[in-house]
């Protein structure tokens, strides 16, 4: 694209003091290079900060995400979801000044909480979705494509996208999946297995394709974590969860790191 000068560009940081100063230097060189910055139906948001902030900006723009597309820039220490680093501006403002609209694009997931009352309430999660029974072990039946698949106890039941893999679900013994791979996976929090009780025990990948839904057993207060936000809810008829029509996308640029490096210098570093 050739018409730069014409980019929409929302600007959202962290309050920590470095983000601040990226924000206040990115702001000036933007204007310098005639971007329109509004936070208002912007064409790119670029975050600054971590993954956590990188999620808010999803959040607050998702309504907008078949038209927007994120940047990252982490102040802190290396981020999943975000592309430069804290002294990389210029590099930034130089790509999106070449930008021709190049995007590299995410699954998300949909999840509709169906609530007795007969409201359903449809979210979207970048990395996972959470349910826990706040009082005690919570018993849910699980059906992976109408099959009823099995009555899981414990602790709650996390369901995470591919770019979610490497987040709560990796903590949850749950494999890291490539985001080209159009699947959603299901990871077990402290399930209950022994004589009495018992489940797969292992995460699970579902295709596309597949819907999930869970149903609580009991008419009680259950907590939804939707990547770093929390709701309660009481009295939940079933969670359904699929892989969403939208994806995100992220600005396509020299500095979109490959997945694999990513998660090699995330969790591994180098090697001898
Ligand atoms: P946060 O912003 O402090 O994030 C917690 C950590 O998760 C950070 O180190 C962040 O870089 C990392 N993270 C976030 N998304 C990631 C991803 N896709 N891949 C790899 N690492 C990722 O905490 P928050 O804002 O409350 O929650 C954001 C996310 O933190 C949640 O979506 C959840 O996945 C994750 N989380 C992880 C655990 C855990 O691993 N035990 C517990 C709670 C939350």
């Amino acid at each position: 694209m050739k018409n730069t000068d014409r980019l929409k560009v929302a600007l959202m940081a962290s309050r920590n003091p470095k983000s601040q100063e990226v924000l206040q230097s990115l702001w000036m060189k933007l204007k310098e290079k005639k971007f329109i910055l509004t936070p208002k139906n912007p064409d790119v948001v670029i975050s600054i900060g971590g993954d956590g902030m990188l999620l808010s900006a999803f959040h607050k723009y998702e309504k907008l995400i078949d038209h927007v597309r994120f940047v990252g820039i982490h102040t802190g220490h290396l981020g999943f979801y975000t592309d430069y680093r804290d002294f990389e501006v210029d590099k930034l403002v130089d790509n999106l000044a070449l930008d021709t609209g190049a995007r590299v694009s995410y699954p998300i997931l949909n999840v509709k909480v169906k609530l007795m009352d007969g409201r359903v309430l449809t979210m979207r999660a970048l990395n996972e979705a959470t349910v826990k029974r706040l009082s005690k072990t919570m018993v849910a039946d699980v059906f992976i494509n109408g099959v009823a698949f099995e009555r899981f106890r414990g602790d709650g039941i996390s369901v995470s996208t591919p770019t979610g893999s490497t987040a709560y679900n990796k903590s949850l013994g749950g494999a890291v999946l490539h985001p080209t791979i159009e699947a959603l996976q299901i990871a077990e929090v402290a399930s209950l297995n022994n004589r009495v009780y018992r489940t797969l025990g292992s995460s699970i990948v579902v295709p596309k394709k597949d819907k999930i839904v869970i149903e609580p057993k009991h008419d009680d207060r259950y907590s939804i974590s939707i990547d770093n936000k929390n709701y309660t809810y009481d009295k939940i008829q079933q969670i359904d969860y699929q892989i969403d029509q939208k994806k995100i996308h992220f600005v396509a640029s020299p500095s979109h790191t490959s997945f694999w490096n990513r998660v090699k210098d995330a969790f591994i570093g180098e090697v001898e």
